[in-house]
């Protein structure tokens, strides 16, 4: 059963949250003792002051991933054991789902309702689901003649980083580790300055469930210091980072400057939400349309902020959409009633609301929304319409509620202003012509389309961008391991025939 604002609000007095690394099993500060100060931008109010780690803290932390992998105490335990403490962080998430979502509502700005679901349900289940897999991945046997046995093999690719985002902390820490440690490897895991919170906290519960000292360490810290050393790092033998396409070009210059470590990427977007002109203009359209763009306050990497309508549907569409986006509630994130949460910090509220500016000055018309008064780095639900695809709020990712309307005459032309742009994580699409869904996913240039609905899959399915989005690593579904995972042939000659 739910708690009310007022229970939220008395876990929140009550947090007394670590702000430590977590290094070979051990709570400890920077080397160099220097902190950071992480803030709850709804309120301005400082949570914990942070171990600002660096490349003597990396250096430590790599260390000790390296001397439990090469042991062998995680890397070549049985299967059935990484299953069992798996399944056991499962467990603890849920245990401890109010209070570990507080936090994250706190050092995110994030609603409460949004952070019970992502820690209550998604990341406890991608420990399960990950837990689950570890003793049921089989290797295969090539077609050989008779004078050889050909296997092939995965072996955990070593010492795995990841370098993760502020806009679902948990979920991504939990999209990161739990693959890498099913397979074996040992990790060391940065979080977003914004938001280290969570993830020192899941150490903790980690540590209770089994997992050994060393393969788990969370280094906090900022991009150009601890970020950078992980991509440098010459003992780091694979990266997984999600973040802005900038950054993620940057790991790959860190790994052809270093070791040639792999390097899995998952990035920004632009993404599409396409309605045909023969979709059912519907309350479900709708709700889908809206909560595509407005989930998380639109800090969302596939969120679907450019939306292709067939013309003659543009004026109910517009009418609809702006009734549906004034029922939604700004406000205090801790209140279940709050469908949007603080944008995270001062500055990303200043560029989002410069890009609003900037749809004003090319002008597009701005139907709702704009700054809040609300203290705090609030931002109200944003519509456009008369977006052109040549507006800058048409072409770039704005991470923040800002929607344009496009009226499109054609199929034909919202796939090519859809397919115009350097992105390709996600698309949606809305018709209820069969053929139509089937070629239209087909041609969209993106890692995910969904089709008459909004939504990027679930733990099952895998994950990640064409174009600049991503890399050709997927996060989730058995795609995910392979991010963390070596292939070895081992060729057996045989003299037996
Ligand atoms: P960001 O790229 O600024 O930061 C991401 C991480 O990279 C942080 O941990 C940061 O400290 C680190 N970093 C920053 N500069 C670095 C540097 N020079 N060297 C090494 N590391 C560095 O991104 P953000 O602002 O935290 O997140 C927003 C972006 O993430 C958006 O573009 C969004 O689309 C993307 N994102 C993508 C996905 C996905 O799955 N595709 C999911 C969530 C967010």
């Amino acid at each position: 059963m739910p708690l009310s604002h007022t229970d939220y609000q008395t876990i929140a007095d009550k947090l007394s949250p670590n702000g430590q690394a977590f290094i070979d099993g051990k709570f400890c500060n920077a080397a160099d003792g220097e902190k950071f100060e992480t803030i709850n931008p709804a309120t301005g109010q400082v949570l914990a002051s942070v171990a600002h780690c660096k490349e003597q803290d990396i250096d430590r932390a790599v260390a000790a991933a390296r001397r439990v992998f090469n042991a062998g105490t995680w890397s070549r335990a049985e299967p059935e054991e990484r299953k069992d403490v798996l399944l056991k962080i499962a467990a603890l998430v849920r245990e401890h789902t109010d209070e570990l979502a507080v936090l994250e509502s706190l050092d995110t700005g994030k609603t409460i309702t949004d952070c019970l679901h992502e820690i209550g349900t998604e990341v406890p289940a991608f420990f399960q689901w990950y837990g689950e897999l570890a003793d049921k991945t089989f290797g295969k046997i090539a077609p050989t003649g008779p004078g050889a046995l050909a296997l092939i093999t995965k072996e955990p690719a070593g010492v795995a980083g990841a370098v993760l985002p502020w806009n679902f902390p948990l979920v991504m820490a939990a999209w990161k580790i739990a693959p890498a440690l099913a397979v074996g490897c040992s990790a060391v895991i940065k979080p977003a300055e914004q938001t280290p919170l969570s993830a020192i906290r899941l150490a903790e519960l980690m540590q209770q469930a089994g997992v050994p000292d060393g393969v788990i360490n969370i280094v906090p810290g900022f991009g150009e210091t601890a970020g950078r050393a992980i991509g440098l790092h010459n003992d780091i033998d694979t990266v997984s980072f999600t973040g802005s396409t900038e950054v993620g070009r940057m790991f790959m210059r860190y790994s052809g400057d270093s070791n040639l470590k792999g390097v899995g990427l998952e990035m920004g977007g632009k993404s599409p939400f396409i309605v045909l002109k023969d979709a059912a203009l519907n309350d479900d359209l709708i709700e889908h349309a809206a909560m595509s763009a407005f989930w998380n306050g639109g800090q969302n990497c596939s969120a679907n902020m450019r939306q292709l309508i067939a013309a003659p549907l543009v004026e109910e569409f517009t009418g609809r959409i702006l009734d549906r986006v004034k029922a939604f509630q700004l406000g205090d994130p801790l209140n279940p009633k709050t469908d949007i949460g603080s944008m995270i910090t001062r500055e990303h509220k200043s560029m989002v609301l410069d890009y609003i500016q900037s749809g004003v000055d090319e002008g597009a018309r701005m139907v709702t929304g704009g700054a809040s008064e609300l203290p705090g780095h609030f931002i109200k639900p944003t519509v456009f319409r008369n977006v052109t695809p040549d507006m800058k709020i048409a072409r770039e990712e704005i991470f923040g509620p800002v929607l344009g309307i496009m009226p499109v005459q054609s199929a034909e032309e919202a796939l090519s202003i859809a397919s115009d742009t350097l992105y390709g994580l996600h698309a949606t699409v809305f018709t209820q012509d069969i053929d139509r869904a089937i070629s239209m996913a087909r041609s969209l240039p993106c890692g995910t389309v969904s089709v008459n609905g909004f939504s990027e899959g679930d733990i099952k399915t895998p994950f990640g961008g064409y174009k600049q989005s991503g890399s050709l690593a997927r996060d989730n579904g058995t795609e995910a391991l392979e991010q963390y995972l070596q292939t070895k042939t081992i060729w057996i000659q045989s003299k037996v025939g």
